[in-house]
């Protein structure tokens, strides 16, 4: 059982099941500590910033954070709900769907988009499922872009249940990280309630493939929260690096 969940999506993705207070109420019986809200990039968006905005951070002993999951299209693309600003998020993850991309994507691609998503896009903090098929990134490239990126790579916990991301390249990805000093996130990628905070088939491979656990950055709640205000830190730099002094944040890039 995972101690912060950073991957959970609520009924405003297409494909969540549950409201947020259903998610938080099973967080709470769980006695998970940090529950991240990461719904989809489809529609505007709007429940995020509602989300965002005007609910508590702390529900019942709950820590909630607010995240988006967005889609890496084709050249490296995103597309941002029109709602939402990213740099007002908490925790944002990106990772290869069929939405936007044509299947039969190769590595090159993939690791070439991957490159252009990082590269043009400082508010992303982890990299999700890098290893799905039918959308595969090598793991030496995940490893080393997500490094010089400074940001995460996660084991999904749900892929490997479902058979979306094969174990041995999970672990091929983990060893890599290892090699690189990649930063790692176990996270459930829940869309069911049952999924919450389960960490069953994705805890062991850490262990099993030599990662220094100090990589493993939700390892508890206290380093999970410690990650994403380090992310947010880094981010803020970035604005500051990007923006003229006095322009307002866009968050639009
Ligand atoms: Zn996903
Ligand atoms: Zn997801």
């Amino acid at each position: 059982m995972l101690a912060a969940d950073l991957h959970v999506h609520s009924l405003a993705s297409r494909c969540g099941l549950h409201t947020v207070l259903e998610l938080l109420a099973e967080a709470r019986r769980l006695g998970l500590e940090v529950l991240a809200i990461t719904d989809h990039d489809e529609g505007p968006g709007t429940a995020t910033r509602v989300l965002s905005y005007r609910f508590p951070r702390e529900w019942q002993g709950v820590r909630l954070l607010v995240g988006l999951e967005l889609c890496i299209r084709a050249g490296g693309a995103l597309k941002l709900p029109s709602a939402v600003k990213l740099a007002d998020l908490d925790v944002c993850l990106a990772g290869f769907h069929p939405t936007g991309r044509a299947r039969g994507d190769g590595p090159e691609r993939l690791a070439a988009d991957l490159a252009a998503a990082l590269a043009g896009h400082p508010y992303l903090d982890v990299i999700t499922h890098p290893t799905i098929r039918p959308f595969p990134l090598r793991p030496e490239d995940a490893a080393r872009l997500a490094a010089q990126a400074g940001v995460a790579l996660e084991v999904n916990n749900c892929a490997l249940r479902y058979g979306k991301e094969r174990r041995e390249d999970v672990l091929a990805m983990l060893r890599a990280c290892q090699r690189h000093g990649t930063q790692v996130v176990v996270s459930s990628d829940t869309h069911a309630l049952p999924e919450l905070g389960q960490d069953e088939l994705a805890r062991p491979l850490l262990a099993e493939a030599g990662l220094d656990p100090a990589l493993w950055v939700n390892s508890t709640a206290e380093r999970a929260l410690a990650f994403v205000e380090a992310r947010r830190a880094a981010k803020r730099a970035a604005d500051q690096a990007a923006e003229p002094a006095g322009a307002p944040l866009t968050g639009r890039r």
